[in-house]
């Protein structure tokens, strides 16, 4: 059968696309060769837009069976059962298809792993462990799946296709009833799942913590202030590094919620902050995303209402990757945060891609030397070169300089003697709990650097 479908696009715009589909009469569903064109263009959508899809080629087992005993009448009303239960299972976005007498083809799209395509395997298969119902009859159905991911086992649509196909059958070969193309090595994407479902929710479970670190003034030993730094003590799993699940949160959308939390909680709790020292300062980690988020600086405002306190400078660390997208946008929005008594900071420098031309107009205070430069600064010329760079940069733009992951005397030492202004890393502390932050503020004695 052939349906011409006329979509309209914006009403501004006058262009009228016909698309030709072509139906499996039984079903209402595409048939294989509307299929594949539609596999094609998600698969280039992908390809274009980065995002993942997912294809699952769906077959029912022995059908030939259930034609033989129960009819050609049984069989139809089986495919179309069978067509409104795969309905059932996708999301709106998503697309299912007839592609051969007992096989059918899904495409989730935008997916963000393996996980989410397993997950629609699963459900399959748990809706399937209720028979169908014919008359007085009860007729359970079994099928085999298959999972390929584009890009990441093909990135050409007939590819694509042969891939998920030939998992298929090796499924059907080894009896199983979910086949998957094998996962790349280094991809932990089963992994991401479960902590993706763990993730949702995470703040009304109470399992994020913050830790502080301190940041040292290596031109009079003191304590100037404190990195905050996000911890998640899962029930199962323990501790998960932030590096490992704060770029799930991103992906997720959950990160902005994290951060108004975490800003929240870090103002609280720096308020408790002993005073002798003066003000001091807290830096939170805002994502590359927030920055140009329309209630940034709103929250920031509400946050400093609630707890904010002279004694304590907020500092927000940013990534140089935050800045490229909309620079001149990015800059008026620091430069708004900065009027408000807000200090920013460059994290991670010198892995980025940082244009000098814009250097005059960085609204910044404080630039932080990534850690890859320090560890080994002591002996590496390459390190040497790129550390005194960024320290002269920095100091030529009236910015200071951190240099984080110091972990020993040498190091701290060396630093200081090249005008490095702050200290931050487990030489000092360990990012700590705000128990132990208030238990070392009150004991930390001023680091003596003069006899270094
Ligand atoms: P980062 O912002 O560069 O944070 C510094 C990381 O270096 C921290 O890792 C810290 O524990 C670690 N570190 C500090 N001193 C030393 C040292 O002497 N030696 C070594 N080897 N490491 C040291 P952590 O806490 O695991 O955080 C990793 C990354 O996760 C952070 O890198 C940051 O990118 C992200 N992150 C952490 N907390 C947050 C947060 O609250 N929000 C956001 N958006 N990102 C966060
Ligand atoms: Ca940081
Ligand atoms: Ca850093």
């Amino acid at each position: 059968m052939l349906l011409f479908v006329t979509v309209s696009f914006l009403s501004a715009c006058p262009i009228k696309i016909i698309t030709l589909i072509t139906q499996d009469n039984l079903t209402g569903l595409q048939d294989r060769k509307a299929f594949l064109k539609l596999l094609a263009i998600q698969v280039s959508d992908a390809n274009i837009y980065k995002s993942k899809i997912g294809l699952l080629i769906v077959d029912i087992d022995r059908f030939y069976r259930i034609n033989n005993i129960f009819g050609y009448e049984v069989g139809d009303q089986i495919l179309q059962k069978f067509a409104t239960l795969l309905r059932n299972v996708v999301r709106a976005q998503d697309y299912v298809a007839r592609i051969g007498d007992n096989r059918f083809a899904l495409i989730l799209t935008d997916i963000m792993n393996v996980g989410h395509a397993e997950l629609a395997a699963h459900k399959i298969l748990r809706l399937l462990q209720v028979p169908f119902s014919f008359k007085e009859e009860k007729l359970y159905v079994d099928c085999t799946i298959a999972i390929s991911l584009c890009p990441t086992h093909a990135s050409n649509y007939l590819y694509l296709m042969k891939e998920c196909e030939s998992v298929l059958h090796e499924a059907k070969q080894a009896n199983k009833k979910i086949g998957k193309s094998s996962v790349p090595e280094d991809d932990k994407i089963s992994d991401s799942w479960d902590i993706e479902m763990a993730l949702d929710g995470v703040l009304d479970k109470d399992q994020l913590l913050i830790y502080y670190q301190p940041k040292i003034s290596l031109s009079n030993g003191r304590i100037i202030g404190a990195e905050a730094l996000l911890r998640w003590d899962h029930p199962e799993k323990g501790f998960i590094s932030p590096d490992y699940f704060i770029p799930i949160a991103e992906r997720m959308g959950n990160i902005k919620p994290i951060t108004n939390w975490i800003l929240n909680t870090v103002l609280r709790q720096s308020s408790e902050w002993p005073d002798k020292w003066g003000p001091l300062s807290v830096s939170i980690n805002i994502p590359p995303d927030l920055i140009l988020s329309p209630d940034l600086k709103d929250h920031i405002l509400n946050a400093l209402n609630l707890w904010g306190n002279k004694n304590i400078i907020l500092f927000l660390e940013i990534i140089e990757r935050s800045l490229v997208l909309e620079p001149e946008r990015s800059f008026s929005i620091l430069r708004e945060l900065q009027e408000m008594g807000v200090s920013i900071s460059i994290d991670d420098f010198g892995t980025g891609y940082s244009s000098l031309s814009y250097f005059e107009k960085l609204p910044v205070n404080e630039l932080k030397i990534d850690r890859s430069f320090i560890f080994n600064v002591v002996s590496n010329n390459f390190s040497q070169n790129i550390v005194k760079l960024i320290i002269d940069l920095a100091h030529a733009f009236d910015m200071e300089v951190v240099a984080e992951g110091v972990e020993d005397l040498a190091t701290l030492h060396y630093l200081k003697k090249i005008n490095c202004d702050i200290a931050q890393g487990y030489y000092f502390a360990k990012p700590m709990p705000q128990e132990k932050m208030l238990e070392w503020l009150l004991k930390f004695p001023d680091v003596e650097l003069g006899k270094l």
